[in-house]
């Protein structure tokens, strides 16, 4: 029994595979990922978006055809998905907008990659790609539904239900970052006030140091921002965990603030699990404990199916009354936890967006 299962394993063709292709970065990342989530390869070229649209595409395509020919004979090319920063119209294959991308508003993205590769292809919001390769392969790995909220210099947004990314009406599901947190607070580029990536982002934090620094009150920040060519959200924590306390007390505000989407959230949807993810998410420890305090004080849903047991790091020590008596009763609880897959979120979820949609 065993050696046939072996022979039957070592003479099964390969899965069939797709490229997720990361256009979100500062370079072109590309990989070929099997059906089944097994990375085939990861290619990273040296590519910078900012030399425009038509030769990113040719090195895109060119490495697409690469891959796929180096491949072809272990399984089927089922399509490529590509993440990109920015809105994008589902319908069209087209970008609406995008702050990061200039130049490729209006043009037909998605139609000219198919041309070229003569395969399927999806365009997907970056975010929403990150989210599915955390549901796929990831934090939330075999839980059908989950939010994905992905901290950078902005806030990114995903959802997946029943293993597949929720687009809304026409692919703009999920701006968690545009919810506010703040009705009279900081204007954003999106025409709203008090949006919460202008509380809960790597650049949130910035402000929140170049505020602290102008107060003429935190000189250690004041000194780290003049020692320190790179001086950013990162050198922030560093001090943080030093224990200054002017830096503990902007990824307070942070935690705050990021409970606070996070209980609207949670209270809208009533989903298994909530990922936090991004560069900003490593500093887990220094916010992680005012953002479940601010969700325990602001979500029923989550008073009514927080779990029992709270991470370490959530030390505010409160009683979880209404969890402690749900408990034993279901077994349903909402989970709020950090990403696994880092950076590597997109590429896997973009590969899958081509899988999903070959099927
Ligand atoms: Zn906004």
């Amino acid at each position: 029994m065993r050696i046939s299962l072996t022979l039957l394993i070592l003479f099964s063709p390969m899965p069939d595979f797709s490229i997720g292709v990361d256009l979100g970065g500062t370079n072109l990342r590309i990989a070929a990922v099997t059906s089944d989530g097994q990375l085939l390869e990861k290619v990273t070229l040296g590519t910078k978006v900012i030399i425009g649209r038509n030769q990113v595409i040719n090195e895109m395509c060119d490495a697409i055809q690469r891959l796929s020919a180096k491949y072809k004979s272990t399984g089927k090319l089922l399509g490529a998905g590509i993440g990109v920063p920015g809105i994008i119209d589902m319908a069209t294959g087209m970008l609406r907008k995008s702050a990061n991308l200039p130049g490729w508003e209006e043009y037909p993205v998605r139609a000219e990659i198919e041309r070229r590769l003569g395969a399927r292809v999806v365009l997907e919001n970056d975010a929403n790609v990150a989210a599915l390769g955390e549901q796929w392969l990831g934090a939330a790995q075999g839980v059908p539904n989950v939010a994905v909220v992905t901290l950078g210099t902005g806030i990114g947004g995903g959802i997946v239900l029943n293993g597949k990314i929720w687009h809304g009406m026409n692919g703009m599901a999920g701006e968690f970052g545009h919810v506010t947190v703040e009705p009279e607070g900081y204007p954003c580029g999106c025409g709203n006030h008090g949006c919460a990536e202008k509380y809960a982002s790597a650049s949130a934090i910035m402000r929140m140091a170049r505020e602290a620094i102008a107060s003429g009150e935190a000189p250690e920040l004041a000194q780290a921002a003049s020692s320190d060519p790179e001086f950013g959200a990162k050198s922030v924590y560093n001090l943080a965990l030093q224990g200054d306390e002017h830096a503990r007390h902007i990824f307070r505000t942070f935690g705050r603030y990021l409970g606070i989407l996070l209980a609207d959230l949670i209270n809208v949807l009533n989903l298994d699990m909530y990922v936090i993810g991004g560069g900003v998410s490593s500093a887990w420890d220094a916010y992680a404990p005012n953002m479940f305090e601010e969700i325990r004080e602001r979500s029923l849903v989550y008073a009514a199916t927080a779990p029992a047991d709270l991470p370490s790091s959530d030390s505010s020590g409160k009683e979880e009354g209404a969890a402690a008596q749900i408990e034993g009763r279901s077994e349903r609880k909402t989970i709020i936890t950090r990403a696994l897959l880092g950076s590597d979120a997109g590429l896997y979820g973009a590969a899958r967006a081509a899988a999903v949609l070959a099927v």
